[in-house]
Parts: C-alpha cells; sequence; structure tokens
C-alpha cells in the first residue's frame, strides 16, 4: 500500500495544543510507515478566529517537531468555489435544499417533535418546497442556508480503533452545509478537500466521530468512494478530565521554550493512546515509524503525565549527540559570558560541561544551571550538608595539598593517572577511598554529588583542580569551616548598639 495519503487538518483559530501535536504524529508515522504521503491542510475557513499568526505558529511547531510534510499545505480557504460547485451539484441531485427556517425556529421544530414522540432530529418542513416556490423565495431576497436533506437508513462506516460505527440516520439533523452568507460550513469543505487531496485514511481526534456519519452521507451523495478512518481517543488530565490549559498542557511553543526536546515530545506523544504491545517507554523515530500501526491504537482515552514527559526529556538529554546540545546552549552560553556571570566560559568547557552532565540533566539549561562550577571556581559550597559531613577530618586541608601536589606532579593528567594518584594517597592514608573523593569532589566542583569524579578532574584540566583544591585548603586553614552559605535559620550574632 504505497498510495496512502493522510492529513493533518488543523483549524488555525489557536496555537498548535500538545493534543493536537499527537494526531499530527499519527498520521505522519501512519504515512511513513507505508511509504505514503503526509500532507497538511489549513482549516482557515472561519473568517474571525482564524489567523496568519496561528498558521505560523502551527507550521513552525510541526516543522520543530520534524513533523516534515510532502506536499505544499493546502488552505481551504482558496477552496472555496470548488466547495460552493459540488453543494450546487447536491442540489442538482436532490441531496440538498435552500431551508429557509432560521436556526432558532429549526432548534424549536425539532424540540417538538422530540417532544412529540417523533424523531430525534430537525427536519426542515422546506425540503417539501418546490424548486419553482423555492426560486421564488431566493429571489425576493429572503435568506437561506443550504441543508444536507438527510436520508432515512443506518449510516455506517468501518473506524480502525472502534470497528463497526452505525448511526441511525433519524438521530443526524438535516446539517447545513452552506450558510446562509454563503459560505461552506466544516463538514462540506472537509468531504471535498479531502475527496480532491485523495487521502484515503482519515485519522483524527475522536471529537470528530459524530462528524463522521454526515461525511459518509455527503461522500455517498456525491458519488465519492469513502476514506478509511481511524478515531484516536482523547487526551485527559491526570483528573481523567478532558485535557486542557487547567492540566498545564499548553501550546507546543511552551513546551519548547521549558525545554523539552522535540525528540522527547515526539516519542512521548506518540505512545499516548497507541502501543506496540510490548513493555516499552522510550521509542525513537526510526523505531516508531517502523512499528507504528493502526491496530496499535488503544479504544480508551490516553492520561498525559507532564512528570513521565519529563523523564523522557531526560532520557532523551543523555541520548542526544553533545553538538547539537552546546549549539542549544549556545547563545545563552554567549549571554551569560557577555553578562559576566562566566568570566572564564570557553568553547571548549561548554563541550565538557555538555559531554558530563547531560545524562544527568532534565533539560538542556540544567547543564549551564547546575554546571556553573565547569565556568567558574567554586566560592562557596552551596550544599551544607555535604560540606559539614565530608570535610570535618581535621587533616583535610592537608590531604587536599597533599592531593594537589600529586595531581600536578603527574606527567600526564588522564582518567587513569589521576585515579592510580588517588588509589595510592588513600592506600598510604590506609583510609577509604570516600576519605579524598569526597572532599576533591567538593573543592572542584563546590557540589557534594556530580558526575564522575576523574572524568571531572580531567575535563576541568590539572591547572583548574590543583588551583581549586589549594583553595579550599588554604580556606579551611584559614577559618576552620568550609566556606558555606548563610543559614538562614542559624541565629545570627548579636552586636550591642554603639550607644
Ligand atoms: N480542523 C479540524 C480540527 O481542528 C479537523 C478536521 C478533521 O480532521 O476532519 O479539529
Amino acid at each position: 500500500m504505497t498510495n496512502v495519503r493522510v492529513r493533518f487538518a488543523p483549524s488555525p483559530t489557536g496555537f498548535l495544543h500538545i493534543g493536537g501535536v499527537r494526531t499530527a504524529i499519527f498520521n505522519y508515522l501512519y504515512a511513513r510507515n507505508l511509504g505514503g504521503k503526509f500532507l497538511i491542510r489549513i482549516e482557515d475557513t472561519d473568517k474571525e478566529r482564524s489567523k496568519v499568526e496561528y498558521e505560523e505558529d502551527i507550521l513552525d511547531a510541526l516543522k520543530w517537531l520534524g513533523l516534515e510534510w510532502d506536499e505544499e499545505p493546502l488552505r481551504q480557504s482558496t477552496r472555496m468555489t470548488r466547495h460552493r460547485e459540488l453543494v450546487e451539484e447536491l442540489i442538482e441531485s436532490g441531496h440538498a435544499f435552500r431551508c429557509f427556517v432560521s436556526p432558532e425556529k429549526a432548534a424549536a421544530i425539532k424540540a417538538a417533535e422530540m417532544e412529540r414522540g417523533g424523531i430525534n432530529a430537525f427536519r426542515s418542513p422546506d425540503r417539501e418546497l418546490t424548486r419553482q416556490e423555492s426560486q421564488a423565495r431566493a429571489d425576493a431576497g429572503e435568506p437561506f442556508a443550504i441543508r444536507f436533506r438527510v436520508p432515512t437508513m443506518d449510516v455506517s462506516f468501518a473506524d480502525h480503533v472502534r470497528g463497526t460505527v452505525t448511526t441511525p440516520a433519524h438521530t443526524i439533523d438535516d446539517f447545513i452545509i452552506l450558510r446562509k452568507d454563503s459560505t461552506p460550513t466544516y463538514m462540506m469543505a472537509v468531504v471535498v478537500d479531502d475527496s480532491e487531496m485523495e487521502i484515503t485514511t482519515v485519522i483524527r481526534g475522536a471529537d470528530h466521530i459524530t462528524n463522521t456519519p454526515k461525511q459518509v452521507l455527503l461522500y455517498d451523495a456525491l458519488n465519492l468512494p469513502v476514506p478509511e478512518f481511524a478515531h484516536v481517543p482523547l487526551i485527559l488530565g491526570p483528573d481523567k478530565k478532558r485535557l486542557s490549559k487547567r492540566h498545564g498542557a499548553a501550546a507546543v511553543t511552551e513546551y519548547r521554550s521549558k525545554g523539552y526536546l522535540a525528540d522527547s515530545i515526539f516519542s512521548f506523544m506518540s505512545t499516548l493512546g497507541w502501543s506496540a504491545g510490548e513493555d516499552k517507554d522510550v521509542y525513537t523515530r526510526e523505531e516508531l515509524v517502523e512499528q507504528f500501526d493502526l491496530t496499535g491504537i488503544n479504544k480508551s482515552s490516553a492520561v498525559f503525565n507532564e512528570q513521565k514527559l519529563e523523564w523522557m526529556n531526560s532520557q532523551f538529554m543523555s541520548m542526544m549527540p553533545d553538538n547539537f546540545l552546546q549549539q542549544m546552549l549556545r547563545p545563552e552560553f554567549a549571554r551569560r559570558i557577555e553578562d559576566g556571570i562566566y568570566p572564564h566560559g570557553t568553547g571548549p568547557m561548554l563541550a565538557v560541561a555538555v559531554r558530563l552532565l547531560k545524562t544527568r540533566a532534565r533539560y538542556p539549561m540544567d547543564i549551564l544551571d547546575k554546571g556553573n562550577y565547569f565556568f567558574n571556581d567554586p566560592t562557596e559550597i552551596v550544599e551544607r550538608k555535604a560540606a559539614k559531613k565530608r570535610l570535618k577530618h581535621e587533616d583535610t586541608a592537608v590531604r587536599l595539598d597533599e592531593m594537589a601536589k600529586r595531581f600536578e606532579a603527574l606527567e600526564s593528567f588522564t582518567e587513569e593517572t589521576a585515579e592510580e594518584a588517588l588509589r595510592i594517597y588513600i592506600e598510604e592514608l590506609g583510609e577509604n577511598a570516600g576519605a579524598l573523593i569526597h572532599p576533591t569532589r567538593i573543592a572542584v566542583s563546590g557540589m557534594g554529588s556530580g558526575p564522575s569524579l576523574f572524568e571531572l578532574l580531567v575535563g576541568l584540566g590539572n591547572e583548574t583542580t590543583v588551583r581549586r583544591m589549594r583553595t579550599l585548603a588554604a580556606h579551611l586553614r584559614q577559618h576552620g569551616t568550609p566556606p558555606v552559605p548563610q543559614d538562614p535559620e542559624e541565629e545570627l550574632p548579636k552586636i550591642e548598639p554603639l550607644v
């Protein structure tokens, strides 16, 4: 099946929302899996609510997520003439008619009919108008819409997720296909455009499932082949209500600026409502393209959990190529250098920070925020507890100085030589390795934990390592206590006022 053509059809009435992304991804994966085409249609027929800025945001976000489309996006507003032509065709064939009943009146007619125990839908009295009567009223300037003449039968379609869906036509209103201002409705436009874009499979949110029987009726009336359908279950927030802004779920661009990687959003959203039937959380794009199929779409709703997305991001951080992360961080890094925050920041040191911290970061920016010590000598040991616990031995200063001397004397400073030097000294002291490892880490990074110590030392370089160890030793010698920030809980000594 290589003639598969699918589309993502956003309405540019808002920014691309995280829920919409999932629909786009499923369409994309389906097309790529089968070697078909993934198309975009901008459904901008609602002139009041559609904005070019939203359209740009949607396309930018899709591009950022790597959802490349295969043909020029189709703007639905450019297709109105064609929609109207087919409305005419439906009028000609008797499937549609002018309806002069106002929407309010229509609602009242429907309510009365239901009360009477009749059918559960609006049947327009204007169905019965003769062509001449209808023409005469239109010529006299009476406003009208074009409605579809819903037949008396069951409407069925096959859905890849739900199986056969059957709707009794007596529950379907004679629906409007052309408004009284002569603009086509979504129902009409979507059928004409899907048909002429030769869409083979419509993959969209389950919120559209009640529209589908009407669309099937239109395809039949126009003698057009009905595409396949897959209605994807809704995404819920952790409280099991439909995902919305209340859950913090927002525009894709917001996730992007929070530091989420396109790959992790892509992977996470792919598994929201779809599974390959295996116990696996993290999929690469290649794996998804390879494994995606419509039978893996779940029938029940999926729950969006931002903590899991955050976890997913940290997984992808580890997998990202270093140079990609460096490039992402470079503008902010340059800004910090310029602002004097990282007076000693250099490109090579950024590379070291990325290499050593990416496996410990949730977001790219964590590398700069947590890796301050790559670009500045630490002036304080922020983790007071670590400082107190790890630096309490009375010989700490002496040991740091001695270790620094031995590091300095090494001919080549590699993870192996540094580790060996430390082991030798530890043996001489008759201590556990921790007795030197922890003070050394605290001296060079000001932190109680971090990347593997020897990688860190070599990453910082011999000179920096030695300088920082000596600085801490000197401080300990001079003050007797480590340089920790003031504890807000600690009582400050009272100063007697001068009289
Ligand atoms: N424009 C519609 C929406 O934003 C999608 C229509 C469809 O996929 O059929 O929900």
